[in-house]
């Protein structure tokens, strides 16, 4: 078959993508180029492909990769597919501490449940002055695997450096921690950032065709709604330094029971919420005083 066709043939499962891939060129190849003809071998990859977004399988998880923050970030089922709102949530991270970085040096951020490791590695690129020290925890190793790949192939070895960079330049600055929420850190922080599992349960069982195909660990609490948040407020209160600032992505619906939890958990300290490019009520932001 020929692009044309092709993409005529599966316009509904966003096939450009899929084909790119295979074709391994970018986006704009495909329509400068309608006539081109897929090898055999091309056809049957695209249609393995093409199978597997069918049954509604996530581009992401075909491909095994999501772009964030212009990174391209390895992903598999062990890790949810980074989300465009989080990258909202970085970006207030970056800003924070940009606006911080003169008061105080060294800083120390740490991020919990970190997943395909997004966050801290679109940090860590993001804030590449000196006396930033980066930390990351998930209660699942396989996420770490997938994170700590991420950070290996995102933040390269300096080459210059004699051990070939490792403990420095490489992938190695971030220090992963296996850890449910804050149990195994024994460290103190400026910044705590999160994407805590937060679907309330009936929007995920509302979603669960898209929502099926990712680590449902990672996504709805098995006790009660916000129930993660919840230990998260009891535990981070040791954790933080003096000043310290929590930023959190969160559910819209959520803003009531985690202002409870700051009363309860953190009462000296101040709660804002932030919306998204949606216009919902996406971050906490929890700054102690
Ligand atoms: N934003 C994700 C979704 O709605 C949820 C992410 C999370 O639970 N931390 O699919």
């Amino acid at each position: 078959m020929t692009i044309k066709q092709i993409l005529k043939k599966y316009h509904k499962l966003e096939i450009e993508l899929l084909l790119a891939h295979v074709l391994k060129k970018q986006k704009e190849f495909l329509y400068l180029n309608k006539d081109h003809r897929l090898t055999n071998r091309q056809m049957s990859q695209i249609s393995q492909m093409v199978k597997r977004r069918e049954k509604g399988e996530p581009i992401a998880y075909i491909l095994g990769y999501k772009d964030f923050m212009g990174h391209r970030f390895k992903v598999n089922k062990d890790v949810l597919i980074p989300r465009p709102e989080t990258e909202g949530l970085v970006e207030k991270v970056i800003e924070h501490i940009t606006r911080s970085m003169e008061q105080k040096n060294p800083i120390r951020i740490l991020d919990v449940g970190t997943g395909s490791g997004c966050i801290i590695i679109s940090l860590a690129k993001g804030l590449r002055a000196k006396g930033i020290e980066f930390y990351a925890s998930d209660i699942s190793k396989k996420a770490l695997a997938v994170a700590k790949a991420n950070a290996r192939n995102l933040l390269p070895p300096h080459p210059s450096s004699p051990s070939g960079g490792e403990e420095k330049g490489g992938g190695l600055r971030i220090k992963f921690i296996h850890s449910d929420i804050l149990q195994n850190v024994r460290m103190n922080f400026d910044v705590i950032v999160a994407n805590l599992p937060y679907v309330p349960k009936k929007y995920y069982v509302s979603s669960i065709k898209y929502l099926r195909w990712e680590p449902k660990i990672a996504l709805v609490d098995p006790i009660k709604d916000f129930d993660v948040y919840r230990r998260f407020f009891i535990e981070v209160g040791g954790h933080l330094n003096p000043k310290g600032v929590i930023l959190l992505e969160i559910d819209p619906s959520s803003r009531k029971s985690l202002k409870g939890y700051q009363q309860k958990f953190l009462p000296k300290a101040k709660i804002k919420f932030h919306k998204d490019f949606n216009n919902l009520w996406r971050y906490a932001e929890i700054k102690l005083r």
